[in-house]
C-alpha cells in the first residue's frame, strides 16, 4: 500500500518532501502542507494551491491521499448519522456523528474489529481484523467535519474513541492521532473535548498517563463484582478489576479532569440496586462521574434491556455519592448506538434494515455517499 499524507506529523513530511524535491526543499513548505490538511481540511493534494503544480501532481503519485471513502450513510430519526467508512485496503469501520445544537459529538473507531470479546458488545463479534493507522484514525474527523460543514466551529467538536476497537491496544497510532487532533496548529480540537474509552488495559492506562497531551479517559465498568466481572468482559482474566481501580488510583489526573465510568446494564444481571451499591464502595474514593447506558440489543446478544424504572432506581443510588448521568441511546433504529457497531452493510439482510430510498447528500469532495433511510428494527 502507498504511504499516505493524512496522519504524517511535521517531520515527516519534510522527511517526505526532502525527498521529492531534494534537501533544498525550504522549510516552509512542509508546513504549507500540514496546514492544508489538518487545518483547511483539503480533500487531496491537488487543492493544496499554495504548492507548484509540479509538486503537487508528484505528492499526488508519489502517495496515496489517505482520507477514507464513505461506503454508505445511515441516518436515524434522531438525527445520528452512522457512516460506513472503506479504508484503502477495502476494510470498512464505522463513525458516528451524534449532532446536539451547536455541538456535535464524533464517535470513531480505533480498531477494525476488536479482540476483547466483551459478552454484550456487537464489535466484539468481528473479532479484531487489524489496527487502524492515525492516518485512518484522524482522518475520520477530517472527513465528517468536512461533510457536515464544521469549518468554524470544529472547536466546539467533541471526539470520542467508543467505535470499533479497543484504542489502548493500538496506543501508539492513537496518541498520533490525538497529537494531530489536538495540535492548535493542525485540526485544533481541545484536549479536553477527545475521549478515550477502554475495557481496561491496565499498563497501557499508566502509559496514557505518561503523555503531556492525552485525552479524557473513560473506563468501561459494567460490573460490580469481580466475577460479575469476569463472565461479561473476559479481559478481567488477565487485568482484574482490582487491578484496574488500583490503577485508576494513581492516574495522574489534571486538575480540571475527572475519570468517567461507563457501565452497561443488563436486566437481571448487573443491575439490582445492591450491584449500584457496590459500584458506590468501588468507586467512592474516585474523583470521578459514572454514566450509566441502558444495553443497545443486537442479534446474538445474549442479554436484554432493563426496565426504566431499575435504570432509575440504580441512578438514584449512586447518585447519593457521584455524579452519575443516564446516557440518551443515540441511532438505536439504525445500529450506531453503543455496543451496536458491526458494519450492517454486510449485514443488512440478518437485521433486517433495508435501504428505503437512495438520495445524494452534499459530499464535499468527489465521492459521493448513497444515503440509506432505515425502516424500523424488527426485534424492538
Ligand atoms: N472498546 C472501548 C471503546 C468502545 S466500546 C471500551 O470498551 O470502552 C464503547 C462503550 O460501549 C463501552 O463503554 C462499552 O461498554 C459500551 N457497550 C458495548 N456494548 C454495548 C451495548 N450492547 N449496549 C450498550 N453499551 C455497550
Ligand atoms: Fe471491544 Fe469495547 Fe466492544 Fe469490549 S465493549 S468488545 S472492548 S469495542
Amino acid at each position: 500500500m502507498l504511504e499516505t499524507l493524512v496522519g504524517m506529523e511535521l517531520g515527516e513530511i519534510q522527511g517526505l518532501l526532502s525527498k521529492l524535491e531534494g534537501a533544498s526543499v525550504p522549510a516552509f513548505r512542509a508546513r504549507q502542507v500540514y496546514d492544508a490538511i489538518y487545518r483547511q481540511r483539503v480533500g487531496g493534494p491537488e487543492q493544496i494551491t499554495t504548492l507548484s503544480k509540479s509538486l503537487r501532481a508528484k505528492l499526488a503519485t508519489e502517495l496515496a491521499f489517505g482520507l477514507p471513502r464513505v461506503r454508505s450513510v445511515y441516518t436515524s430519526s434522531d438525527g445520528t448519522r452512522r457512516y460506513l467508512l472503506e479504508l484503502a485496503d477495502g476494510k470498512t469501520i464505522e463513525s458516528v456523528l451524534m449532532p446536539e445544537g451547536e455541538r456535535h459529538t464524533f464517535c470513531i473507531s480505533s480498531q477494525v474489529g476488536c479482540p476483547v470479546n466483551c459478552r454484550f458488545c456487537l464489535t466484539a463479534q468481528l473479532g479484531l481484523e487489524r489496527n487502524l493507522t492515525a492516518g485512518e484514525i484522524v482522518g475520520q474527523v477530517l472527513l465528517l467535519a468536512a461533510f457536515h460543514g464544521l469549518s468554524a466551529s470544529i472547536q466546539k467538536l467533541n471526539v470520542v474513541m467508543m467505535g470499533q476497537g479497543e484504542p489502548l491496544l493500538n496506543l501508539d497510532q492513537v496518541m498520533k492521532a490525538v497529537r494531530l487532533l489536538a495540535d492548535p496548529q493542525g485540526v485544533g480540537l481541545s484536549e479536553r473535548r477527545l475521549t478515550l474509552s477502554t475495557s481496561g488495559i491496565v499498563p497501557k492506562i499508566d502509559e496514557l498517563g505518561q503523555h503531556r497531551v492525552r485525552p479524557k479517559l473513560a473506563i468501561s465498568l459494567n460490573a460490580s463484582t469481580e466475577e460479575q466481572r469476569r463472565a461479561l468482559m473476559p479481559i478481567t482474566r488477565k487485568y482484574t478489576l482490582r487491578d484496574l481501580l488500583e490503577a485508576c488510583r494513581r492516574y495522574p489526573l489534571r486538575p480540571w479532569e475527572h475519570l468517567t465510568f461507563e457501565y452497561v446494564l443488563l436486566r437481571g444481571v448487573n443491575d439490582s440496586d445492591a450491584d449500584a451499591r457496590r459500584v458506590v464502595k468501588l468507586l467512592g474514593k474516585l474523583r470521578c462521574k459514572v454514566n450509566l447506558i441502558a444495553l443497545n440489543p443486537g442479534p446474538g446478544i445474549p442479554f436484554e434491556t432493563p426496565e426504566p424504572e431499575r435504570v432509575a432506581s440504580f441512578q438514584s443510588i449512586v447518585k447519593r455519592s457521584l455524579p452519575c448521568f443516564v446516557r440518551k441511546p443515540r441511532g438505536r433504529d439504525i445500529f450506531a448506538a453503543c455496543g451496536q457497531l458491526k458494519r450492517m452493510a454486510e449485514s443488512e439482510a440478518l437485521i433486517g434494515i433495508r435501504p428505503r430510498s437512495e438520495l445524494e447528500v452534499g459530499a464535499p469532495f468527489a465521492s459521493r455517499p448513497v444515503e440509506r433511510q432505515t425502516e424500523p428494527v424488527a426485534n424492538r
